[in-house]
């Protein structure tokens, strides 16, 4: 079992990561939230069959009421019906500024539960279950949001949990697909923060049906302490914690244009990945063996090519108009070396070129 302190402006809470973390939710509750008198958990519906009783289970010992609302999976979750559905079950249970959510699930349901608990009743105290890999990632930091039909987690807020207790036993239930698309923010935090790392994973990730508990718990513990040592020096987004972005800005774009859902968050930024990879070659020359990791990410099932069907101009249309770009045009993270990202401004013709090459 790891433990690690997150240190924000704002607040202090633990992240707990291991095998039955979810065995330590009880006592953390009764010791450190005793105020809390009633717990409403929040979760996807398939989750809620795989996972819900287990969780129920752990916090019999706390010897509060527990109620649970299933939401849809994914972004079917992050609407602002779901989220009024929430809300309403909320009131009508009674809840009040004394309870506390539960987020059980992956990023989507961090986010929209994360967000019903930064706004019902002017914002109450909340706990993330993340059951993904990719939660790592989204788990820490304390942006939530939904979405509004005119972008993606357009409509949101800043809220800290209490704490995150991260159990390695139910990502033994996560589709490969899911896994692949946690694997690649593993990936990224590896290349904008940590040679070694990165080097560690190449080495020893060679096939992700196969990762074993200590395995994931490296890598998520790593993960996370890159996340959280950007996001204690920049709560809200203003200086480095740009850097998370890293492999987005295109990234985004490809999510966007496939249509949401259809081709995963993580498989999308690992495309942008490459391209900023290719980028920071010609601008910042990185020396870095990207045929080495072309090969390595393509054996573990990535595309590392841009869909055959998108274009190009309205790639770049999209990049141009990303909420992250800075001046109207498009905004990279690149990276001088692996562990040193810079933010550079794109000219389009190079951005265009660049994609040419990549389809
Ligand atoms: P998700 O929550 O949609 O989960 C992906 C799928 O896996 C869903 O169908 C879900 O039902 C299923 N699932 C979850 N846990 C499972 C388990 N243990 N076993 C089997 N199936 C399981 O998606 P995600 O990839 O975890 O997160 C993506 C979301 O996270 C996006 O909405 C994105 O905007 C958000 N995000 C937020 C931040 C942030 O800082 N707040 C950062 C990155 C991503
Ligand atoms: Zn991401």
């Amino acid at each position: 079992m790891e433990s690690i302190q997150i240190k924000t402006a704002s607040k202090q809470y633990p992240v707990v990561i291991g095998k039955n973390a979810i065995h330590e939710l009880s006592d953390f509750i009764s010791n450190e939230c005793s105020h809390v008198s009633k717990i409403l958990i929040i979760t996807d519906e398939k989750v809620a069959e795989l996972h819900l009783q287990t969780v129920k289970s752990a916090l019999i010992k706390t010897g509060k009421p527990v109620l649970h609302h299933v939401v849809p999976e994914g972004e079917h979750a992050k609407t602002f019906d779901v989220f009024y559905e929430c809300q309403s079950y909320a009131l009508s249970q009674r809840l009040n500024r004394k309870s506390m959510i539960i987020a059980l699930g992956g990023g989507a349901v961090g986010d929209l539960a994360g967000f019903v608990a930064a706004t019902f009743m002017r914002g109450i105290p909340f706990i993330q279950i993340p059951t993904t890999l990719l939660a790592h990632d989204s788990a820490v930091g304390g942006k939530v949001a939904i979405n509004h039909p005119l972008g993606k987690n357009m409509v949101g807020a800043f809220h800290q949990p209490e704490a995150v207790f991260y159990d390695l036993e139910f990502l033994h239930t996560l589709p490969l697909q899911e896994l692949r698309s946690g694997f690649a923010e593993v990936i990224k935090h590896s290349l904008i923060a940590d040679e070694d790392f990165y080097r560690w994973l190449r080495l020893n990730i060679v096939d992700l049906t196969n990762v074993t508990d200590e395995q994931f718990l490296i890598m998520i513990t790593k993960g996370i302490s890159i996340k959280a040592s950007i996001v204690e020096k920049d709560e809200k987004e203003t200086g480095i914690r740009a850097y998370l972005n890293f492999g987005h800005t295109l990234g985004h774009a490809i999510e966007g244009s496939m249509g949401y859902g259809n081709f995963t968050h993580g498989e999308s930024i690992l495309i942008g990945m490459v391209y900023a990879l290719k980028l920071s070659q010609k601008k910042q020359d990185l020396d870095f063996n990207l045929n080495e990791f072309i090969q390595w990410v393509s054996s573990l099932g990535y595309q590392t090519t841009i869909p055959q069907q998108l274009e190009k101009e309205v790639l770049l249309h999209l990049m141009k108009t990303d909420k992250k770009s800075v001046h109207g045009g498009a905004t990279f993270v690149l990276l001088k070396q692996l562990g040193s990202p810079v933010l550079m401004d794109m000219e389009d013709s190079l951005l265009l070129e660049e994609m040419t090459d990549l389809m």
